[in-house]
């Protein structure tokens, strides 16, 4: 509100003189305002940075365990890969995101209808083989 304020001030000081010197002077005064507009669109968007941050952190409470958990499902030894029925992409078993979903059932490594699928960015699965 401050910022829009202060490019209008701007506007209207300027717009009924003809000094030029005038003129630069209610220039700057709009120049203020289009920086105080900057500053104030930053610390709206670090608010809502932040506001975002504390929403992850509860539901990820700690992104080290999290870490370790896809670390641990990647060092697991059984590559069974899973998916769901709309799913758009395949799992590791122990994956995080397939965690707790009923409808998850295993994917054949040779099943040729699953090449639209992706693998997952988080658990990383071997790629399906085309045979
Ligand atoms: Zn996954």
């Amino acid at each position: 509100v401050a910022a829009v304020g202060l490019i209008f001030i701007g506007w209207w000081g300027s717009s009924d003189t003809a000094s030029l010197s005038r003129q630069v002077l209610w220039l700057n005064v709009g120049v203020a305002g289009a920086i105080v507009g900057s500053a104030g669109i930053m610390a709206w968007l670090l608010a809502g940075r932040r506001a975002v941050g504390k929403r992850r952190r509860r539901v990820l409470p700690d992104v080290a365990v999290y870490e370790t958990a896809v670390a641990a499902s990647q060092d697991t030894p059984n590559d069974a890969v899973v998916a769901g029925p709309r799913m758009t992409r395949y799992h590791r078993a122990s994956c995080m995101l397939v965690a707790r979903k009923p409808a998850v059932r295993r994917v054949e490594r040779k099943i040729g209808g699953t090449k639209a699928m992706r693998p997952c960015g988080v658990c990383r699965p071997e790629p399906l083989s085309e045979q």
